[in-house]
């Protein structure tokens, strides 16, 4: 908070701006004197870092809030985990037990009790935010609270329940049924003499191999604004 811009101005040379312009031509050239040092460009922050600063002073005060004292050095992977699951109050996105009739209905006829979390996307965008700030205020990537295993799974297993109770499915697999007809059937066993032809004119041509099949995992999470 306290930037302490080091003005240390005392021996500034500080020659008056004299612009002579004792030359004959009629336009006045405005040298544009810059000061040593002590002027940071003023780039304003983009959305990004302003939401990451705030994220972090967010966990920031759950740490002093907490109940034995945490610090940032002895926070560990499952802190954070607790972490997320304290901002699920804060949360807007219905989650549906697996109680609830519109368990796995993306669009519910009717409200219902369940409670509302946090989106995983927004978990999963905001565990970004923080290890990158973790790490640009001194903290060590291997020791890094936010990029530790046990909270990988935790938001694997977050994305993987809110997909089956809100109805979403995050991963499209087309089963496209071609008939594909494997001629694998290898010329191995020829037992005809030394006739090597290249042999096997089979299977070359298909050339769309069946291994393109991109799992593009769009987890189409609306509404998922961070308020932190
Ligand atoms: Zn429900």
């Amino acid at each position: 908070m306290d930037s302490s811009s080091g003005g240390c101005g005392s021996g500034a040379p500080s020659e008056p701006p004299s612009t002579t312009t004792a030359t004959t031509s009629p336009t006045i050239t405005v040298t544009t004197v810059q000061p040593e040092g002590s002027s940071p460009p003023p780039a304003p922050p983009s959305r990004y870092e302003s939401q990451k600063r705030r994220d972090w002073n967010t966990f920031l005060q759950y740490l002093q809030n907490h109940k034995p004292p945490l610090t940032l050095v002895r926070c560990s992977g499952a802190h954070v985990i607790e972490f997320l699951k304290y901002l699920d109050q804060f949360g807007k996105t219905k989650v549906h037990v697996s109680g609830c009739p519109y368990f796995g209905h993306p669009n519910p006829p009717a409200p219902c009790a369940c409670p509302l979390k946090q989106a995983w996307g927004s978990l999963d965008a905001l565990i970004g935010r923080l290890r990158a700030a973790y790490e640009e205020n001194g903290g060590r990537p291997e020791s890094n609270p936010f990029g530790a295993k046990a909270v990988r799974i935790y938001l694997r297993e977050v994305r993987e329940g809110q997909a089956k109770a809100r109805g979403i499915p995050y991963e499209k697999k087309k089963r496209k049924r071609t008939t594909v007809t494997v001629s694998a059937v290898s010329s191995s066993g020829v037992g005809g003499g030394n006739d090597d032809s290249g042999g096997g004119n089979g299977g070359a041509s298909d050339n769309t191999g069946g291994g393109t099949t991109a799992t593009t995992t769009t987890n189409v999470s609306t509404a998922t604004t961070t308020t932190v």
